[in-house]
C-alpha cells in the first residue's frame, strides 16, 4: 500500500478487528474500459461511527473509488467488505446496509417531500407501521417539515439535496455515502447540511464523504484521505496532518513589484540559515516561505530583505491549513508513486521552486 497512514492500521485477517470497521477496502484498483486508471491501489480501513473524508480535486478517482465501494462498480482488482460483508459476493446484503447519495439528486421533483419519504420507504423496504414516525422525525432532522407537503421541483438546490439526504437514510443504514453532497450550494446551505450530517454521525452512523472542500473536511472529520491521481498521498486527522507538516507560512508582499526583485529577495532568503531548508514559491507580488522555523527567522528575513534592497508593503504569518497541506503534497512533480513514498517533511525539501 502506498498511502502514508497516520491511523493504526487494521489487520483485515484478524476477525475480531475486522467487526470493528464499517469500511475495508484492500488495494481496490478500477481501470475504466478506455484504459482510464481512474483508482490505484486506495487501501481504507474505516471504523464503525467514524466521519471520513476523502479529498481530492476534480478528477482524482473520488466518485469512481465511492461507487466501487456501494457495489456500482466492480473493481478491477482488489477486495471491498462493507459492515462485514464483501460487494463482491453479497452486495445485496451491502446495499440493504448502506446509504447513498449520489452527485445528482435522486428525488422525485413532481412529489412533496413527504411523498418522496414515503416512496423511499417503500423502496428500502421500512416496515410499514414504522414509516410515518419515521418520515416525520426526518423532515424535523432536515428542516422541511413546513415545506412537507408543497411538491419539490420549485424548491432551491440546498432544500433538494436536504430532501435526498433524508430519502437516503429512511432505513436508518449503519453506513451513509456521500458524493460531494455541497458542492454548488451556498454557504448558508452548506452549514444546514453539514449540522444534519454531523447529528447523524453524533447518533452512531459511519460517515464516507467525498468532497472538493479543505474547509468542509476539516470542520466534519475525524480522519481523511488525500487522494490525487487515483491514490492516497496521505491519510490521518485534520490536527495530525497539519501538525505532521509542522510548517509555518510567511507570505511575503514586496513594494513596486518587478520580477527582478522577487528573485533578489528569493535568493536573500534562501541564504538565511535559520530557515533551515524552507520551501519557497514565488507569487504575483512576492513569495511564501513554508519553513519549520518561519517565526524564528522573522528578523534575520526583514534584514537580509533590507540588505537586499527590497522593501516589504506586507507580511502575513500563520499555522498552516489543510489547503497547505494538500499544495504541499501535490505540488512540484506529476509522480504521485515516488511522493507518496517520500513522506511530508522530505516531500518539502523536494518542492523548493526555482
Ligand atoms: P472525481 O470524483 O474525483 O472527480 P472520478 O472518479 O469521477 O473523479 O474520475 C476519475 C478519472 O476517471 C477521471 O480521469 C475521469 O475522467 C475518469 N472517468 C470517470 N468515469 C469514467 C468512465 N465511465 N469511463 C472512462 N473514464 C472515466
Amino acid at each position: 500500500m502506498t498511502s502514508r497512514q497516520t491511523h493504526p492500521q487494521q489487520n483485515s485477517a484478524d476477525l475480531s478487528q475486522e467487526t470493528d470497521l464499517a469500511i475495508d477496502a484492500q488495494n481496490v484498483t478500477v481501470t475504466y474500459e478506455d484504459g482510464t486508471e481512474a483508482v490505484r491501489g486506495v487501501s481504507l480501513s474505516i471504523e464503525k461511527g467514524e466521519f471520513f473524508g476523502f479529498l481530492g480535486p476534480n478528477g482524482a478517482g473520488k466518485t469512481t473509488t465511492i461507487k466501487s465501494l456501494v457495489t456500482l462498480l466492480h473493481p478491477t482488482e482488489g477486495s471491498v467488505r462493507i459492515n462485514g460483508y464483501d460487494t463482491a459476493t453479497e452486495p445485496e446484503k451491502v446495499r440493504r446496509s448502506i446509504g447513498y447519495m449520489a452527485q445528482e439528486t435522486s428525488i422525485d421533483r413532481e412529489l412533496t417531500p413527504r411523498e418522496n419519504l414515503q416512496l423511499a420507504c417503500r423502496l428500502y423496504g421500512v416496515p410499514v407501521d414504522q414509516r410515518e414516525d419515521r418520515i416525520e422525525a426526518l423532515l424535523d432532522l432536515v428542516d422541511l417539515q413546513d415545506v412537507a407537503d408543497t411538491r419539490s421541483e420549485k424548491f432551491s438546490g440546498g432544500m433538494k439535496k436536504r430532501l435526498d439526504a433524508a430519502s437516503v437514510l429512511v432505513h436508518r443504514p449503519p453506513v451513509v455515502f456521500l458524493d460531494e453532497p455541497t458542492t454548488g450550494l451556498d454557504p448558508e446551505a452548506r452549514l444546514r447540511l453539514w449540522n444534519y450530517f454531523e447529528q447523524i454521525n453524533e447518533k452512531g452512523t459511519t460517515v464516507f464523504l467525498t468532497t472538493q472542500y479543505l474547509e468542509e473536511a476539516d470542520q466534519l472529520c475525524d480522519r481523511l484521505s488525500l487522494l490525487q491521481d487515483g491514490q492516497i498521498i496521505a491519510t490521518g486527522s485534520p490536527e495530525t496532518l497539519k501538525s505532521e507538516f509542522g510548517m509555518d507560512i510567511f507570505q511575503i508582499t514586496i513594494e513596486n513589484t518587478v520580477e527582478e526583485r522577487i528573485e533578489r529577495a528569493v535568493q536573500a532568503v534562501r541564504r538565511i540559515d535559520t530557515f533551515n531548508e524552507p520551501t519557497i514559491r514565488t507569487t504575483e507580488d512576492g513569495f511564501i516561505v513554508r519553513s519549520a522555523r518561519a517565526r524564528e527567522a522573522t528578523s534575520d528575513l526583514f534584514a537580509a530583505l533590507d540588505d537586499a534592497g527590497v522593501s516589504v508593503s506586507d507580511f502575513d504569518i500563520r499555522s498552516p491549513t489543510l489547503d497547505d497541506v494538500f499544495l504541499a503534497l501535490t505540488d512540484g512533480s506529476s509522480d504521485t508513486t515516488s511522493r507518496a513514498d517520500t513522506g511530508m517533511a522530505s516531500l518539502s525539501a523536494q518542492e523548493v521552486s526555482t
